[in-house]
């Protein structure tokens, strides 16, 4: 056993050290060790402040400290923290009202984290297609997943992620999952038959670089998906709650999915994730077929609950519509203006991305505002991608979209004639 930390001079070193002894190597952690925050801004341990355009991997809607969730956490914990799945306690009734109510879904089933609302997901899918077989119906057990596509890292989920990183070493993994390019709809219709008992999609790939699917898509994978009673299950875990400025991305298309699976923002930091279905999905789910421990817990239910009421409150999808819309405008902006090395902007609401022309580049860019105490992250190798926190303002925007405007002047490439400009320039978030 190694020497405990004494936590009250521990510094970064010490840290990385006991970790890179101990820990499971699964990160490859930036070197900053954060012991706070405030609204959209992080502290680190000696003081500094970095503002957040990542905010968890989209999860803390709220930012830091917001007084809502403090709120909703002291009370709670003072009540009940844990009661298992076979007792009532308030809470699951009403946010999966709440839920419900936003998605436009008829029964929720919650969980501890995204993947395991999509292992609910294909589970489901499963259970409804076998009901429907053993009534005579043409329908299989295989799923149609999309290129690019994330759906999570357990078993299942991982077999309906696309990308073989995170695949091929784990194989086999569940069996039956095919894939289609993304956004061709040719390829779809030629793909799909009464093998499948459903189609899976993220109405914006996160993880695959912050790509909207298209309208034509998502209306053939629902028409085409309602031809054989197949299911249509739209992966809202990064995009849900109201992260693209509507509680879910596909009612920025008009199509309803049978089953949605919501997580990351959902309890404002707490782990919680809800895989919502219709009724006649859910008339085929029997007590004793599924279910877990933790999931829809009392805690990290009051806190959703307390983080919903407070989006509604404030009225924070017109705001994420709005500051959304004036970041895409910048970085557009930018996309033009460094179109040497910037491919393009693209995203809704608050869920944008940057695609730069390397990958070298973009996690040069992504290192260079760190060290301008700006959180991006870089997905999909040349993608920039930003998820602030819903309560990021326009000023929040404007110090984000010029620090980038001078660090990709300093990556432009020497031949096109442009003059470096200073480093330590005034977007240094305050101290
Ligand atoms: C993050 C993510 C998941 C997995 O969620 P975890 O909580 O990490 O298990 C699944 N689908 C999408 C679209 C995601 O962004």
């Amino acid at each position: 056993m190694s020497e405990p930390m004494d936590m009250s001079v521990v510094q970064l070193p010490a840290v990385q050290a006991a970790e890179a002894k101990l820990l499971l190597q699964t990160y490859e952690r930036n070197p900053i060790l954060f012991v706070g925050g405030e609204g959209v801004h992080l502290i680190d341990e000696q003081g500094n402040r970095y503002l957040d355009l990542l905010s968890g991997i989209g999860v803390n809607a709220l930012g830091y400290a917001h007084p809502a969730i403090e709120e909703a956490i002291a009370q709670q914990s003072k009540k009940l923290l844990h009661i298992s799945n076979l007792f009532f306690h308030t809470g699951q009734a009403e946010l999966a009202a709440r839920l419900t109510e936003m998605t436009g879904m008829d029964r929720a089933f919650f969980t501890n984290s995204g993947t395991e609302a999509w292992e609910a997901a294909l589970k489901l899918a499963r259970l409804y297609a076998g009901t429907r077989r053993s009534k005579g119906a043409r329908i299989g057990t295989k799923f149609l997943a999309l290129d690019h596509s994330f759906h999570g890292r357990t078993m299942g989920s991982v077999a309906t992620t696309e990308k073989e990183k995170y695949r091929a070493p784990f194989m086999p993994v569940m069996p039956g999952v095919d894939f289609v390019p993304f956004n061709d709809v040719a390829a779809l219709r030629a793909a799909f038959s009464d093998e499948y008992c459903a189609i899976c999609v993220e109405a914006v790939q996160g993880e695959g670089g912050i790509r909207p699917v298209s309208q034509e898509f998502l209306d053939a994978a629902r028409e085409l998906t309602r031809s054989t009673g197949a299911l249509l299950i739209v992966d809202e875990i990064q995009s849900g709650l109201g992260r693209t400025g509507k509680w879910c991305a596909y009612q920025h298309y008009g199509v309803q999915p049978d089953i949605t699976t919501l997580a990351k923002p959902l309890a404002g930091g707490l782990p919680l994730g809800a895989m919502l279905c219709t009724e006649e999905v859910a008339s085929t789910m029997q007590p004793g077929l599924h279910g877990t421990t933790f999931g829809g817990g009392p805690l990290a239910c009051a806190v959703a609950i307390a983080v919903i009421d407070t989006l509604k409150r404030e009225a924070m999808l017109a705001h994420i519509q709005d500051v959304g819309g004036y970041f895409r405008a910048q970085l557009a902006r930018l996309a033009a203006q460094h179109s040497d090395i910037v491919t393009g902007a693209r995203g809704l609401g608050l869920m944008l991305a940057l695609e730069l022309r390397s990958a070298d580049t973009a996690k040069s860019v992504a290192a260079a505002m760190l060290q301008r105490h700006i959180l991006i992250n870089r997905t999909s190798e040349t993608v920039l991608r930003f998820l602030p926190p819903y309560i990021l303002g326009k000023p929040h925007v404007d110090l984000a979209v010029t620090a980038l405007d001078e660090i990709l002047h300093q990556h432009a490439p020497a031949e096109t004639g442009a003059v470096p400009r200073a480093t330590h320039g005034g977007t240094q978030i305050g101290r």
